[in-house]
């Protein structure tokens, strides 16, 4: 028998390198990164209604509409609906824990949760490469949150591959404000700022769990221009580096930064000495 409700965790990611290898005729940027899931998420939750509908919770920004326009999720319930005949009203239900345009991929995390959980619910059956189609036009982090595990992104984050990564324990810093993600690419293209090295060391350290190597190799192409205007970023990822961080990196288009730790105690005592808060991953996906 269908459940009547469907929960699924909405896991946040982080970029453990995201390097800008330039501009492209059609707005967006050529980039490649790893992208991996963390234990941070927000919890989508499905269940029949007369409409569609979605329900924030923890986030006042986002509820009713916002600047930002449709709820993500609501975008992707209504994709989806156009490809399912047997799709129906329902109430989508978010409780937001991810801090949102923190670069940590939340709005993209609450859609693909909200397509896998509306599939199940509504029994569309619709297959993963289908799903991954409509990510794809509903955000650029949306397929890579669909796979739920940890990928190497290129194109403008449509091409995936599963790519091989430890778990690690990383101290995350929230600093309270968003970074619009459209505009660190532009800051990018208006500082001519610089593309990272070849990612094969990065990767290889990522893989073979080895935080002391990983540490020094973390990088993001677009962390100098955002910190250019931002400067309380560079400021946390100075205090991560401080407190004993083996590493740390802007996640994304930031604001959020990550410092790496040894293990747990030492992703606990970061986060203690910084007012972060300690988080694992790649964890598997809530898909
Ligand atoms: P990314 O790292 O994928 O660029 P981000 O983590 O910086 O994204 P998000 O939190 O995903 O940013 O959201 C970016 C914008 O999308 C927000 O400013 C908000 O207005 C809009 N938005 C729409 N739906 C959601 C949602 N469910 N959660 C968060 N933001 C949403």
């Amino acid at each position: 028998m269908t459940p009547r409700v469907v929960r699924r965790e909405a896991r946040a990611k982080i970029n453990v390198f995201l390097r800008v290898l330039g501009a492209r005729e059609d707005g967006y940027h050529e980039l490649e990164s790893l992208v991996v899931p963390i234990s941070l998420s927000d919890v989508v939750t499905v269940e029949p209604a007369e409409a569609l509908r979605v329900e924030v919770e923890g986030a006042a920004e986002l509820a009713g509409e916002g600047p930002g326009g449709l709820n993500l999720a609501l975008v992707a319930a209504l994709a989806l609906a156009d490809a399912c005949p047997d799709a129906a009203g329902a109430l989508i239900r978010i409780q937001k824990r991810i801090p949102v345009a923190g670069g940590l991929g939340g709005g993209s995390a609450d859609a693909a949760a909200t397509l896998h959980a509306l599939n199940e619910l509504w029994g569309c059956d619709v297959d993963p490469a289908t799903l991954a189609g409509m990510g794809e036009h509903i955000g650029s982090d949306v397929p890579a949150m669909l796979v739920g595990e940890p990928v190497l992104m290129t194109g403008r984050g449509e091409r995936l591959a599963p790519v091989a990564c430890a778990v690690l324990h990383w101290a995350l810093v929230d600093l309270g404000f968003g970074v619009r993600s459209p505009d660190a690419y532009r800051w990018w293209d208006e500082n001519g700022a610089r593309t990272g090295p070849d990612p094969d060391a990065l990767l290889a350290a990522a893989a073979g769990g080895d935080p002391a190597a990983l540490g020094p190799l973390l990088f993001n192409d677009l962390e100098a221009p955002v910190v250019a205007r931002h400067p309380a970023i560079g400021e946390a990822t100075a205090r991560l580096l401080a407190a004993g961080a083996l590493g740390a990196v802007m996640s994304g288009s930031g604001s959020s930064v990550v410092g790496l730790a040894r293990d747990e105690d030492h992703a606990r005592a970061l986060a203690a000495a910084v007012e972060g808060t300690p988080v694992v991953g790649p964890t598997a996906g809530g898909g």
